[in-house]
Order: C-alpha cells, then structure tokens, then sequence
C-alpha cells in the first residue's frame, strides 16, 4: 500500500463533521427507490487515480446517491456521466462510463478529488464544513507533488478550498488571489515544501484551470457544453505533459 493508499484510507474513515456524517448515513439507510437492493457507501469518498497523477481534477463534493452509494467520485451520477465521457473523448479514461467501483474504469495520469468528502444535503458544504476537511486536501496535494502540474478546478466553491489548500502544501499562489471564471488559468510556482522539507520554484510549478462545474444545472442549460469540457481538459492535460 503506498502513501496515497493509506490516505485514502484514513479519509474514508473521517468522521469530524457531525452534520454530514447524519445525512451520508441516513442517506445510506434510506436511499432512493431505484437503489433500493444496493448496499450504500454511506462513507467519506477518498480520490479516485493513480498516485503518480499529472493532472488533478477538484470537483465539490460527492452525490448523495452517486458517490455516496458508490463509494467512488462522480460515479453513478449524471455529472459523472459528463465528466467521465469527456475525459474518455479526451484519452484520460479507458471507457466512458463510470457506473461502480469494480467496473474496470482507469483513469491515465489523472485524479479526481474533492475539497469535501462527503456527501452534504443540497449539494452544499458549509465553509466550516470545507475548512474542516482542508487538511485531506492538503495532504493529498503533498503527496502528489512529485507529479501534479496542472489542476483543473470545477466550480467557484472548489476553487475557493483549492488555493488555500495549495499554498498550504508548499506553492506560492499568487496575492491578490486569482478570481474563479470558466477557462481562467492561472500558473503557480512552488516555494517550498509546505512542511519545509525542499525547496525550488519554477520547474515543478502547477497550472490551474477553472471550469464550471459538471452539474445538472450546468450541462442541462447549457452553461457548460461537452466542448467546453473537453478544451479545459485537454489543455489541462497538455499543460501536464498528458495524452493527444
Ligand atoms: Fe471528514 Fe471531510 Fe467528511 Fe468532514 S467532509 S467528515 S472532514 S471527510
């Protein structure tokens, strides 16, 4: 089991926010009349992807019938279905469906997480919600520093927990910080270590790209087109040294 293993381990077993474990749980209990013969996650959602990712995708946060029921980010849902189909036209993914935890899915050079890990009523977080689940983000971040270079950000919320977690773990994001907008970019050296333990800039720096996030709300009125998904993505993936 390497680092991120066990990180996705320990996340899986967090319980520090008492309103989200209620609703994960009774969620899982309760669940909607199609799943009703399926056995919920009901847990934390850890990142799904390789630990040596180039290219990190930070959604918000999972479904509570998604993510939630599958244990697995964006899968079983129709913003995964979305994300997932644009990352397969893209060649980031091995098929375009993401449907369970056990059907075959690999992602190439890419990781998707979240700022929050658990399902939350309506779709949203409180801000102390997100500051408490920072350090997960943090860490995760830490561990693939070795290898991320460029970050696609989905959404204004996400965004918001993606720079003060990055500054945290060791790059130098820019002051004032960078507004979210669809298509924004913006590149980011790395100081040091964030724990102190090396140094350097410049080579080992990070793009990070905003993008509207892949909800219903989103893909259903337009907002965000399959096109305007897969140019954030492979742009992303260039800028990570990526695919095509
Ligand atoms: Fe833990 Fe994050 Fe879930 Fe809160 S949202 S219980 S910090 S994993």
């Amino acid at each position: 089991m390497d680092a991120l293993d066990d990180l996705d381990l320990r996340v899986s077993g967090c319980r520090a926010c008492p309103r989200l474990v209620d609703w994960r749980e009774e969620v899982a209990r309760t669940k909607r009349a199609a799943f009703a013969d399926q056995t919920y996650w009901g847990r934390p959602v850890p990142g799904f992807g390789p630990s040596d990712a180039r290219l990190l995708i930070i959604g918000l946060a999972p479904a509570a019938h998604g993510g939630n029921r599958t244990g697995r980010m964006f899968t079983g849902d129709r913003s995964g279905d979305v994300l997932y189909q644009a990352l397969y036209d893209v060649g980031l993914a091995s098929q375009p469906t993401s449907v369970a935890r056990d059907d075959g899915l690999e992602l190439y050079g890419v990781r998707i997480t979240a700022p929050v890990h658990c399902a939350p009523p309506d779709n949203k977080p409180t801000p102390g919600e997100r500051e408490a689940c920072r350090p997960w983000l943090v860490q995760e971040l830490r561990l693939l520093r070795p290898t991320v270079r460029a970050a696609v950000v989905l959404g204004a919320f996400g965004w918001q927990a993606t720079l003060p977690a990055l500054a945290e773990a060791g790059w130098r994001v820019p002051r004032p910080r960078p507004a979210f907008g669809h298509g924004v970019r913006v590149g980011i050296d790395r100081s040091d270590g964030g724990d102190g333990s090396d140094g350097g800039g410049g080579p080992d720096g990070l793009d990070l790209f905003g993008c509207f996030h892949v909800s219903q709300r989103n893909t259903f009125t337009g907002k965000l087109t399959p096109a305007m998904l897969r140019e954030v993505l492979s742009t992303a993936a260039q800028a990570a040294g990526l695919g095509k």
